[in-house]
């Protein structure tokens, strides 16, 4: 539905409307536009929070609640590298709030309220811990790098680890005891951390398993939720090919970030895969994707 008032058309959105697009719909001489910069620009209606290497946090429409926006934007090796995988942001917005939404399900507690358009999700504001928690199941990356042990030799079992959350440290791996006696998290909150890391594990592993991906590690972040009285230790950021590493099972193709760390190329379409095969990917493709052909 749509009207015009003088030279605008206003125009009812749906609820997923993306509004890089506001712009496009506003009929108003050139000049006239350029005044009008908080209607255009969807960054400047709401005041930044937080800005990150892959998303911005914007204050939310009520207290307590945060607007999470996913970039396109990728880095690695602690900010070494840059680059822009078109669409990305848009496809992790959608599997994030789907693995979220599956963990919400069988009572893990999570941030996720809801998605609200293409590149931004509603959540529930926490205080992040600055602790990042891996779990492995599988040899790959820094764990294989550090022990020698060769990419894709099975793990005896899943194996949590830690690492202070500090971009100039370059995020550190730490023990327990590091995050304890610098109080980075109580005892309580490792062991929050701990079983609810392993409960993500069992539940992404069998989920990813069903559509034919072995969960080879992930990275998980936690904050603390305050609840009238209460703290709760809940799972936060999110969960994606950025902070998986995803094989297919037959072929060990990678499916995930390591593209890009390793210039393997077709990032973009490796990040479609993934959704294609959760069965998330928006019938008309992720609308502001200038990429490849999306498969339908
Ligand atoms: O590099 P490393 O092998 O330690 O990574 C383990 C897992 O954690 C990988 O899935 C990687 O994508 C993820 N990770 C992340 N953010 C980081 C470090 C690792 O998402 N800062």
């Amino acid at each position: 539905m749509s009207r015009s008032v003088r030279n605008l058309r206003v125009v009812v959105l749906p609820p997923d409307f993306d509004y890089t697009w506001v712009a496009i719909i506003d009929q108003r001489p050139a000049g006239k536009r350029r005044r009008a910069q908080e209607f255009e620009d969807p960054m400047a209606r709401r005041r930044k929070v937080y800005e990150g290497k892959a998303k911005i946090l914007f204050e939310g429409p009520e207290p307590g609640t945060l607007v999470q926006y996913f970039k396109d934007d990728a880095t690695a090796f602690n900010n070494e590298k840059h680059g822009i995988i078109t669409g990305k942001g848009v496809l992790n917005n959608r599997i994030s709030e789907y693995v979220m939404v599956r963990l919400g399900e069988v009572g893990i507690p999570n941030h996720f309220v809801r998605r609200l358009n293409i590149r931004e999700q509603l959540i529930r504001e926490v205080e992040i811990i600055p602790v990042e928690v891996v779990v492995r199941n599988i040899a790959a990356g820094s764990l294989s790098k550090r022990l020698g042990l060769s990419e894709g030799s099975p793990l005896p079992r899943s194996i949590v680890e830690f690492y202070y959350k500090s971009d100039d440290l370059g995020d550190p791996i730490v023990s327990e005891e590091h995050i304890t006696a610098f109080g980075w998290a109580t005892p309580p909150e490792i062991d929050d951390m701990m079983s609810l890391a392993l409960r993500v594990n069992d539940v992404l592993y069998g989920l990813f398993a069903g559509v034919g991906i072995r969960l080879v590690d992930f990275k998980v972040e936690f904050g603390r939720l305050y609840e009238s009285e209460s703290v709760r230790t809940v799972l936060a950021d999110e969960i994606s090919p950025d902070s998986c590493r995803l094989w297919d099972i037959k072929s060990n193709e990678k499916l995930d970030k390591d593209r890009f760390r390793r210039d393997l190329g077709g990032v973009a379409e490796a990040y479609q895969e993934v959704a294609r095969r959760l069965g998330i990917l928006p019938d008309a493709g992720p609308r502001d994707m200038k990429g490849p052909a999306v498969m339908q």
